[in-house]
């Protein structure tokens, strides 16, 4: 069953710099962009130049004093601000680069469309591969993430679900999206990634649950280096469907971080393209609205395979393992395929008795759901605003959804099918340092 899909992509999302040497890579961005054009994918789902989030948008989450220091603290002026950037910690891993502000309203705000989109059932399927800085925190940038879009894009979502499950396949934990909903029922956390050894960023531990009335709402699935395709699936599909049992969502947010790839420069698992976009067609096939957003991924090349791949299995619409021309072409030599060898640098591991532990641990938690008084399985009706008492970390929001669509449906606009940016030469380099996601 095909389905409507909307697809979110500013087209100067991908001219940003981290700074050189940086990992982070918005330039990916534009070689994904032209893969789905040659790919011909635009043709099966709506492209739209999203809505940019302005500073009371992202207020939703974090606190003002953050927002307005994101807007102001320029590499110019960053002398000036040198007090706040600890504070912040902003400086290191989340530099002060050209356009910061631009580039955080940008993801921010086609994540916040998708959501809006969804809630007007304008869509099934709303993908922003710009988004996913899910390591954000409400007072303070972490993991190359400064605003969590994630987070307002769920907030977005509350108003009309009564039910969002948030399913994160990055590498690192969900630290930000967790923490921000730990102690509501109305969103579940559930995150897979490598833990242990010191890996960034330390949290995620499978006693993770959650507390007060989101007890057994948090759900984490700590890994070991080097999960290959089949250990991955063996325990992603079974909590997935014990979560939907248990949880019964009625929206989801799905954060495809592509460092959990082989071979990423940062991460150290052994996921084929194959094996990562598996995932991505399971939580498809669920059949419930969702919103599929990026992450992490560093290297280039594998990233934009991997979610060009990804954008297929959401249109449904199979595609050539054989790259078409684009003008990044170069990056994929020397085979040019869509889905790379996997190298398989690590030995996997996960031995099939530790992902069975997990499996039941997450199993006897879920569980618990059953027994819990404070769970409410009734469904919300339309135009419900986030009450006062919402433990949702909702921030005041006084926000009329419906202004803001039509000030949306005003603004957007339907990207021409040959609109193309050359980004410029930033290559990835290959993996040699291993550092902070
Ligand atoms: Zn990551």
């Amino acid at each position: 069953m095909s389905k409507k899909v909307f697809y979110f992509y500013n087209p100067d999302v991908g001219n940003f710099h981290y700074g050189p040497g940086h990992p982070m890579k918005p330039h990916r961005l534009s070689v994904i962009h032209s893969l789905v054009l040659n790919y011909n994918l635009h043709k099966k789902m709506q492209i739209y130049r999203p809505y940019r989030a302005s500073a009371h948008d992202m207020c939703r989450f974090h606190s003002d004093e953050y927002i307005e220091f994101l807007q102001r603290v320029t590499p110019q002026n960053i002398q000036g601000y040198t007090k706040y950037l600890s504070h912040f910690n902003v400086g290191d891993d989340c530099p002060v680069f050209e356009g910061l502000f631009d580039f955080c309203s940008m993801y921010t705000g086609a994540s916040l469309e998708g959501a809006t989109k969804l809630n007007h059932k304008c869509c099934d399927i709303a993908i922003n591969w710009s988004g996913g800085l899910h390591h954000a925190k409400k007072f303070e940038a972490s993991g190359f993430c400064y605003v969590n879009d994630i987070v307002i894009a769920i907030l977005e979502l509350l108003k009309y679900y009564a039910r969002v499950l948030y399913i994160d396949i990055d590498v690192h934990h969900g630290d930000g999206v967790q923490e921000a909903f730990y102690l509501t029922d109305r969103v579940m956390t559930v995150s897979f990634h490598k833990y242990g050894s010191y890996f960034f960023p330390g949290t995620g531990d499978m006693y993770e649950i959650g507390a007060d009335s989101g007890r057994y709402y948090s759900v984490n699935v700590p890994l070991k280096e080097g999960i290959d395709d089949q250990s991955y699936f063996q325990v992603f599909k079974p909590v997935i469907q014990y979560v939907m049992e248990f949880f019964q969502p009625t929206a989801i947010v799905l954060q495809c971080g592509a460092d959990s790839l082989d071979n990423d420069r940062l991460g150290c698992f052994s996921l084929s393209t194959k094996g990562h976009g598996e995932c991505v067609k399971f939580v498809r096939d669920l059949n419930v609205p969702l919103l599929a957003v990026g992450g992490g991924g560093y290297t280039l090349r594998n990233v934009a395979r991997c979610w060009t791949y990804e954008t297929s299995l959401l249109v449904n619409e199979p595609i050539s393992s054989e790259l078409p021309y684009t003008e990044y072409l170069e990056y994929f030599a020397p085979d040019f395929q869509l889905h790379p060898e996997v190298l398989t640098r690590q030995e996997n591991a996960n031995s099939k008795q530790y992902l069975e532990a997990i499996t039941r641990h997450v199993y006897d938690n879920l569980k618990m759901i059953e027994h819990s008084p404070s769970v409410q399985m009734q469904d919300v009706p339309g135009d419900l605003m986030p009450d006062s008492e919402d433990r949702a970390a909702a921030m005041d929001d006084n926000a009329d959804p419906d202004v803001r669509i039509n000030q949306l449906d005003e603004d957007r606009r339907i990207e021409p099918p040959n609109e193309f940016y050359n980004g410029d030469e930033d290559q990835d380099r290959p993996e040699t340092e291993q550092s902070l996601p």
